[in-house]
């Protein structure tokens, strides 16, 4: 098996574990390789971090459709911020609390790891990662 980092053309990066490294192109060619977050199928190979160095995306070209997805994600953002409560590294504990204790509360944003993020997810907790874009790159 091997793991590669993906990126999307949204900016998404996600990991994904392939059985070969021809496996990866076999799958992409037909479409199967897609991102969770946009469904586009223009998904490749990174051997960059997760995190994108601001270098890199200065130099990366933003076209059209990704400005407009840039845009949304940008809105989204704002909303998250104008509804939701900021409890930084705290998430997983705070999601937690508010899943167990059946604790009524507004929605609730903040960091988690990806490991913390998947063991959420298998108890049955609802989250969801968004790319946080970048306020001052607009
Ligand atoms: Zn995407």
């Amino acid at each position: 098996m091997i793991k590669y980092n993906l990126i999307c053309k949204c900016g998404h990066t996600f990991e994904s574990w392939f059985s070969a490294s021809s496996e990866f192109e076999r799958l992409r060619k037909k479409n199967l390789v897609t991102c969770i977050l946009c469904n586009s199928y223009s998904v490749k190979k990174t051997i960059m971090a997760p995190n994108i160095s601001s270098n890199t995306k200065k130099n990366y070209t933003i076209n059209k459709h990704e400005k407009n997805i840039r845009r949304k994600l940008l809105e989204f953002r704002n909303f998250v911020e104008k509804n939701c409560k900021y409890v930084g590294d705290r998430f997983s504990e705070e999601v937690r609390s508010i899943h167990y204790d059946n604790k009524d509360s507004k929605g609730i944003y903040g960091k988690a790891t990806p490991e913390e993020t998947a063991e959420l997810l298998e108890e049955g907790i609802e989250v969801s990662t968004i790319p946080w874009v970048d306020k001052s790159e607009n």
